[in-house]
């Protein structure tokens, strides 16, 4: 079965060189590339992570993937198997720069690399229904783009929980009906509440990246941790839309294998080609032009 990782970082910093080996990896271009070979992943999503690209119109430019050298958005220069989501500074955003940060984005999402928008309101302390997104979210729909958004446990104590609660992105869903919205790590551990917002709203969807961190044996720390993944699985069994969650690991925050095996123990059998492959394919729509 081919595999999508639907979230994931591309991103040359020390933590995440720490992190990667924690969770027997390296934070390399050629490890990932390898390991993703592997297990047969043949395409990620990485969520852009920091950038100092200039500004064209006087807005904020969007944060980007690097572990393949310096970013180029024109002549993309990081590997083919890795697409991105143009991440948000929330923090930058203002009324007044609002627009011309839409236009900033719209050079990026005119690429075929740039699959989706990504925000952080936890770490950048901006709610997602905050009028300086509403012209990003006008650019989603223009383009037919999902937008991801962080929600539930942040990796940093100076993040704060109540912009990413996931029950924030139900006031932004109802607002842009047209716009697909991913809840990223399903809300961790607010599992209640991210699944209801993906039950009453269509546009909504659900992605399971990031739930733990590390390297391990599937089926043993499946076995550890079964009052957790079954407290997921039964909020999954209420919203009963197996083609509405799909697959991410958050590398290098996880080992690819490991997680793939856990996960393969939290959703039914039957829907195995849905979550790891088909739902991202129609939930990122460039997804396919880009694994032709
Ligand atoms: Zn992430």
């Amino acid at each position: 079965m081919k595999i999508i990782d639907a979230h994931m970082h591309f991103y040359n910093i020390p933590g995440f060189d720490e992190l990667a080996k924690k969770a027997g990896h390296e934070n390399t271009a050629e490890h990932y590339l390898r390991a993703c070979k592997e297990n047969n992943v043949v395409l990620s999503i990485a969520m852009g992570n920091d950038s100092e690209e200039p500004s064209l119109f006087g807005g904020t430019t969007p944060r980007v993937p690097n572990l393949s050298g310096k970013f180029d958005y024109k002549n993309y220069n990081q590997p083919p198997e890795i697409a991105y989501c143009a991440g948000v500074k929330s923090e930058e955003l203002t009324l007044e720069n609002a627009k011309a940060t839409a236009q900033e984005f719209e050079r990026y999402v005119l690429t075929p690399q740039c699959v989706g928008i990504k925000l952080y309101p936890g770490y950048n302390h901006v709610y997602v229904y905050d009028p300086v997104h509403f012209p990003l979210y006008e650019l989603a729909e223009k383009y037919n783009l999902p937008v991801v958004i962080h929600t539930g446990d942040t990796a940093t104590s100076t993040a704060i929980l109540k912009y990413a609660h996931p029950l924030t992105v139900d006031e932004v869903a109802v607002r842009y009906p047209n716009v697909r919205f991913v809840i990223a790590h399903c809300g961790n551990p607010w599992f209640a509440d991210a699944t209801e917002v993906a039950a009453k709203n269509e546009n909504v969807f659900l992605e399971l990246s990031g739930l733990l961190g590390g390297q391990f044996a599937g089926d043993i720390f499946y076995q550890k941790h079964q009052s957790y993944f079954s407290y997921l699985r039964m909020w999954l069994d209420y919203l009963d839309r197996y083609d509405k969650v799909i697959y991410g690991t958050d590398w290098p925050l996880i080992n690819i294998k490991s997680y793939i095996e856990v996960m393969k123990l939290v959703i039914p059998t039957i829907h195995h080609q849905e979550f790891f492959y088909d739902n991202a394919m129609r939930i990122f729509p460039k997804v396919r032009e880009l694994l032709k």
